[in-house]
Parts: structure tokens; C-alpha cells; sequence
């Protein structure tokens, strides 16, 4: 009796010592959710959607059709709910739109009629070509409007006193350097007035526009090949093509109110004005004075080819609905298209950004990992075509019908290495609307709070000021929102941005603590 009744107390003993274990030990939702993610978390999805078969996940080609699907599948599999188009009274994982896609065609034209005589010039050894969404051809008069820049803080007006419209302008590259006023141009930001530059064209009705580069000069020596790619080894005849050359337009917007910009060099500058007048003119500009050039040309001819596509490309929308306030949404979001394929090279795109899609489907799988439902709902966004002009989210919205509900966004672009003005390897760059500073803390909590290996540099930025990705988007609709970047490198935007350079670790980490600070933001 005795050893039956120490044996129960043992026994007892034994499941009263692990009851107080287990129940010190037990996780909460958050911490399970945390405990979902690893390296291989990352690793595995990374380095599928950076493998040559994603082809360089180019918005409208195959790579990037394949690389959603594989999206949309790991969302599904995890049992998230889909939040894209509904089609057929059913919901999908994708949201479809159509972008015309654009370039130079391989002919373009441009000549000038100067004393009754006309000059033709050569594509691509006198001029280069900034195609519009639709080929243009003209004739008309020529304007010199100086920098095409008006700028009213700065008093500043190219356009004063002059009738612009409908003529083809010749324009100065960039903005005046000199002096005062060359001081105050320096201090707006340089892609700010390059859209002006575009948005003033547009709107006071230029046809055409010929730039100029005023510091350009003959080149002393003649090259054999006028192509080169130094970082390819490569010197052609013709140009290597480029991701560049082509560009997206939505087909919502009118195609026809677009110039085509003819980029000139030294050859058409000198047969259009002359140089003393270009020094004189600049000199009056510093001075404060308004001065004119008078063109050696009268007229200007030109057709502007456009080769143009339109096509379908697609959004990948997943959602964990929230159980108390579903209406209420916090977003997550990181492009998936990447540069392509051409002349035998892959764009892989293994940060730039493979790592912060692998970023969020970890945070997806976390938060189911929870065991819960979170208070208010989280969306989830893999955007297409950031690469040509932040085009997913743009038209996600564009067309969201509850955007007062975005308490707030969470972007992801470049996560996976350690970027040039970085000391250390988990030095990572936290940029955030200035607005919601609550953010900063909150992740400084959870940094302390879970031991993760990062430090942060304060990226606070003003509403309205933002730049590099898809949150810029967000920022103009007035949603704050944060993302974690690690910076640029050498292989930024190269051919070399391959998976074994990317610090798996280091993307867990940013990955931990931005789903930390996610559960946080979905359960306030
Ligand atoms: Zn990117």
C-alpha cells in the first residue's frame, strides 16, 4: 500500500512539476507566431524566386506570371484567404490590370531647316531618343525655351512672354548651376525637377523636345565601338538592350499629350544656337536679367517611333481577416518584379526583391502560426511592375475602395545584405512616416524585448517626401507607413544580384521584427 501510495505521490509529483514547466513556458500567440520563422524561411522562397527559372521577373513576361503563381500558391497553401479580383462571384489571389508597355523602335528621325535648308541627323550618333507611350511624327517651328523650368519661389519663369504652344522646343539639360540662382536650383531635389520638367512640357503643349546638354563637348577621339558595357566586357556595334529602353504607361491616362525628347550632343548643338550666345545667355540668367537665344534653325521635322504592347500583369492579394474590427486593415507589402532577361543574362534580383517577398510570405506564415486570428485584418501585397514606375501599387490604390482603413503600410524593398554606408552586417536603415514616431518605439521594444540582432538607423521621413518604392505610393494617399532596407551595393540593379550573396540570417532577423511589429500594429 505503502509503495502504491509514494509511487501516486510521485506520480503527482511528477504531473504537478510539469504543469508548472510547461504553464512557465507556455507560449503566447506572438511567440509562437516568432518561433515560425528561421533562416530557411527565407532561404527556401528566396532562392526559388531568384533561380533562373523566375527569369528575371519581368511585370508582363513568363518569369513574372510564374513568379506570382508561386506567390499566390504559398499563400493559399497557408491558408490565407485570397483578396483579389473576384471572378465569378469567387475570390483570387491576383488583381489584373493592363499597362501599355513602350520603347524606341529601331527608326527615328530628326532633322532641322536652317536658311531654307534642311539637315537630317543620325539616331544614336547625333541624337537618342526618349520614346512616348505612341509614335509621334511632326513639323513646327522651333522655340529656345532655356531650361523649360518654372519654378514660383524661386521666381523663376522660362516660359514668360513667349508662345510655346504647339512648337517644338529646344531645351537645356537639368537646371541653371550658376550663382544665386544655381544655388537654389541645387537645393530642390534633382528627380523633382526632372517630373516638372516632363509635367510642364505636357502641359503648355510642346510637340516635340530637342535637350541639349549645355557642358557638352565634341569628343577628342573617335571610338571603334560606341557601345560598351564595362561591367559586361561588352563593345558592340549596336547597343546591348536594356530594361531601361523600355517603359510602362497606364492606358487610363491619355497617350497622345506626351513629347517625345530628342537628347542631343554637342554636333546638334553647335547647328542649333551658338556658343557665345549660350555664355551670354547664362551670364543674364545670374545677373537676373531675362535674356532669348536666337536659333541658327527656323524649323524642326521628326518622327518619334514607338513600338507599344499593351499587357495583362497581376498583383498577388492575400488577407488574414481580423476577428474584432475586420474593417480595419493593416497592409504588408514588397514588390516581385525584378529587370528580366535579355542578350543571355538574368537579372535574378535576389535582394531587389526576392528577399522582401520572402520577407513577407515568413510574416504570413507566422501570423498563422499564431494560433489566433489577429484583432483587425492584414493584407498582404506581392506588387508587379515597382521596377518601371511603382505601377501595382499604384493601381491597387487607385482602385481599393477602403483606403481610410489603412491604419497602416508596411513596405519591404532590399533586405538581404549589408549596403555601402553600412559598418556592420546588422546594421539595417528604418525608414518610417515622420508623423507615426510611435513606430520607432515600438520596434525598439521588440528589439529588446525578443533579442533581435539588428540595429537600426533612424529613417524618419516627412509626409509627402517620400522616394524609393512602392511606400511612396501610400505616402501620397496620407497612410504612414515603415520599411526596413538595407541599402544599396554593387550589385544593385546587376546581373550578379544573386541568392548566395544574401544574408539569410540577417533577413530572418528583419523578418522576426517586422512581423513583431506587425501582430503588434493588427492587435492594438
Ligand atoms: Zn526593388
Amino acid at each position: 500500500m505503502q509503495s502504491i501510495t509514494m509511487k501516486t505521490i510521485y506520480k503527482l509529483l511528477f504531473i504537478f512539476t510539469c504543469f508548472t514547466i510547461t504553464n512557465a513556458h507556455a507560449q503566447t500567440p506572438k511567440e509562437k507566431g516568432l518561433a515560425a520563422i528561421d533562416e530557411a524561411t527565407i532561404n527556401s522562397t528566396l532562392t526559388h524566386l531568384a533561380s533562373d527559372w523566375m527569369e528575371g521577373r519581368e511585370a508582363g513576361r513568363p518569369g513574372a506570371y510564374r513568379a506570382a503563381e508561386y506567390i499566390a500558391s504559398l499563400f493559399e497553401f497557408m491558408g490565407l484567404e485570397p483578396a483579389g479580383d473576384i471572378i465569378n462571384g469567387k475570390p483570387t489571389f491576383f488583381q489584373s490590370f493592363d499597362v501599355l508597355e513602350y520603347k524606341a523602335a529601331k527608326k527615328q528621325s530628326l532633322s532641322i531647316t536652317s536658311a531654307g535648308q534642311e539637315y537630317s541627323f543620325a539616331y544614336h550618333t547625333d541624337f537618342e531618343v526618349k520614346a512616348a507611350p505612341t509614335s509621334i511624327k511632326g513639323k513646327g517651328d522651333l522655340v529656345f525655351v532655356g531650361y523649360g523650368l518654372a519654378v514660383d519661389s524661386l521666381n523663376y519663369d522660362d516660359f514668360a512672354k513667349q508662345s510655346v504652344k504647339g512648337k517644338i522646343w529646344v531645351r537645356l539639360k537639368g537646371a541653371p548651376t550658376k550663382g544665386e540662382l544655381g544655388k537654389s536650383f541645387k537645393e530642390l531635389p534633382a528627380k523633382q525637377l526632372h517630373l516638372l520638367k516632363s509635367k510642364l512640357a505636357e502641359e503648355m503643349g510642346a510637340l516635340a523636345v530637342i535637350e541639349i546638354d549645355p557642358n557638352s563637348a565634341l569628343p577628342k577621339q573617335s571610338s571603334n565601338f560606341p557601345f560598351r558595357d564595362n561591367r559586361k566586357y561588352y563593345e558592340g556595334d549596336e547597343p546591348l538592350s536594356s530594361f531601361y529602353e523600355t517603359q510602362l504607361y497606364s492606358p487610363i491616362n491619355k497617350v497622345s499629350k506626351i513629347a517625345p525628347v530628342f537628347m542631343g550632343g554637342a554636333y546638334l548643338m553647335a547647328s542649333l544656337l551658338d556658343q557665345k550666345d549660350l555664355e551670354t545667355y547664362h551670364n543674364a540668367l545670374q545677373s537676373g536679367k531675362a535674356s532669348q537665344i536666337t536659333l541658327k534653325a527656323e524649323k524642326a521635322a521628326f518622327k518619334a517611333n514607338s513600338e507599344v504592347e499593351r499587357k495583362r500583369v497581376r498583383n498577388v492579394l492575400a488577407k488574414i481577416t481580423g476577428e474584432e474590427e475586420p474593417d480595419s486593415v493593416v497592409m504588408v507589402g514588397a514588390h516581385y518584379d525584378h529587370l528580366g532577361k535579355r542578350d543571355g543574362y538574368v537579372w535574378n534580383g535576389a535582394d531587389d526583391n526576392a528577399s522582401g517577398v520572402a520577407a513577407i510570405l515568413g510574416i504570413a506564415k507566422a501570423a498563422k502560426a499564431t494560433g489566433v486570428k489577429p484583432k483587425k485584418t492584414i493584407l498582404f501585397a506581392s506588387w508587379t511592375a515597382e521596377e518601371k514606375g511603382l505601377h501595382g501599387s499604384k493601381h491597387f490604390l487607385r482602385t481599393y475602395e477602403q483606403k481610410e482603413n489603412i491604419n497602416v503600410y508596411l513596405n519591404f524593398d532590399m533586405i538581404g545584405r549589408r549596403g555601402d554606408w553600412h559598418s556592420k552586417d546588422n546594421q539595417v536603415s528604418f525608414i518610417y512616416t515622420a508623423e507615426m514616431a510611435s513606430i520607432w518605439d515600438k520596434n525598439e521594444r521588440n528589439i529588446a524585448d525578443f533579442n533581435i540582432n539588428l540595429e537600426m538607423f533612424d529613417g524618419k521621413t516627412k509626409m509627402g517626401e517620400a522616394g524609393g518604392s512602392d511606400n511612396v505610393n501610400f505616402d501620397k494617399e496620407g497612410i504612414p507607413y515603415f520599411w526596413y532596407h538595407t541599402g544599396g551595393h554593387e550589385d544593385y540593379h546587376q546581373v550578379s544580384d544573386h541568392s548566395d550573396k544574401i544574408m539569410m540570417d540577417k533577413a530572418a532577423e528583419i523578418t522576426k521584427l517586422s512581423y513583431l511589429n506587425i501582430w503588434d500594429l493588427a492587435n492594438e
